[in-house]
């Protein structure tokens, strides 16, 4: 019997194959399998014949809106500063979206960087992803040779053992605290609807981290980056960080240095994470691509839980909501200012 899994990537060609074949779409934005056990990679198919190359398992962690911005860009005939609009519609393409990736396509919306008339979004409601860094902890770090999937059971073999997984053990932890699995936009469905999760505590991770004292946040926050080795995959692997010059890459003026030193490094997480603030999706793309496991993600976690609590927004779930950040409202909170005369010990 087919799993949850291969049924969506029975569906996923089926429509690829159509989208392709009647034109609607010039591409279609998806995964296929990768060269070593766990591992997919976005791929573009162009043909109705690439449909069949297309796959959806429980290790497509990298956010595939991501790569959308620059899809559509390259479909577009060349243009040079100066000339006028291409007259007619522009190429269309398909893309994969969960929940979180549809958010993010909403965010690339609102901001400018993505048509929607030009995108076909289909959506797969999440059952959430697996963290292939915890599956080779639950094996020792032995070396994996392949791993097969059940709904609920991973099977994963290796030289000389064989072992059962509970799939729900060694799912990210951005999704298990994920309260949006569907996505909230999408031209296409497939699968059913999960409907919003209950999550007890969806920022346990953070308020654990806000409850120690600051000597101890800090020995956190030095000790979880220590071993960064500023390769900026997290940077690459995020739909927000779409800017032609990231502040990194910059030398006139150098906003930051680019060593390993531990002030340029905690910099660096910093300044990506605020610029994250009012559009991370908690996706964990950034947390999913970085070899060395820097729990990054939850820099922006603690973003998003203080929007949600000073601006009660939740970044990309509607086309309409007003951007909590770029959007100026004079009601607004703002009791985080501090005023000079608060500083020296006064009253605001
Ligand atoms: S880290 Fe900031 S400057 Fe760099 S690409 Fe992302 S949003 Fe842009
Ligand atoms: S900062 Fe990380 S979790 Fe947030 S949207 Fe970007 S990749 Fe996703
Ligand atoms: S946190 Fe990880 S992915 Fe990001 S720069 Fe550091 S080592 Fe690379």
């Amino acid at each position: 019997m087919s799993t949850a899994n291969q049924k969506i990537t029975e569906e996923i060609r089926a429509q690829a194959e159509r989208l392709l074949s009647s034109g609607e779409v010039e591409a279609f934005l998806g995964y296929e399998k990768g060269s070593l056990p766990m591992s997919v990679r976005p791929f573009t198919a162009r043909k109705p014949e690439d449909a069949g190359r297309l796959v959806w398992n429980s290790f497509c962690v990298l956010n595939l809106a991501n790569y959308l911005p620059a899809l559509l860009k390259s479909l577009e005939p060349p243009r040079r500063p100066g000339d006028p609009p291409p007259e007619g519609p522009l190429p269309r393409v398909a893309v994969v979206a969960t929940g979180c990736w549809s958010r993010n396509i909403v965010v690339q919306i609102r901001e400018n960087q993505v048509d929607r008339d030009r995108v076909t979004i289909v959506g797969v409601p999440s059952r959430g992803m697996v963290s292939a860094m915890k599956v080779r902890a639950a094996v020792n770090g032995r070396e994996i040779t392949a791993v097969t999937e059940e709904d609920h059971l991973l099977l994963v073999e290796g030289n000389g053992f064989r072992q059962e997984i509970n799939r729900w053990d060694v799912v990210r932890d951005n999704c298990k605290t994920c309260r949006h699995p569907d996505p909230v936009i999408h031209d296409i469905l497939i699968g059913k609807k999960a409907g919003q999760r209950q999550v007890q505590e969806p920022f346990a991770q953070v308020k654990d981290i806000e409850s120690k004292d600051s000597a101890r946040r800090w020995q956190w926050f030095a000790e979880a980056f220590e071993s960064c080795i500023r390769c900026y995959a997290c940077r690459n692997a995020c739909p927000l960080c779409y800017c032609p010059t990231c502040f990194v890459d910059d030398s006139r003026p150098q906003w930051v240095g680019k060593s390993t030193d531990r002030t340029d490094t905690l910099l660096f997480h910093l300044l990506r994470a605020y610029h994250c603030a009012g559009r991370c999706t908690d996706c964990g793309s950034c947390e999913s691509a970085c070899p060395v496991g820097i729990p990054m993600r939850l820099l922006t976690k603690k973003l998003n839980m203080d929007v949600l609590e000073m601006y009660g927004s939740e970044a990309g779930m509607s086309l309409d909501e007003p951007l909590p950040l770029t959007t100026y409202d004079p009601s607004d909170p703002q009791g985080f200012v501090l005023t000079e005369r608060e500083e020296k010990g006064g009253t605001r």
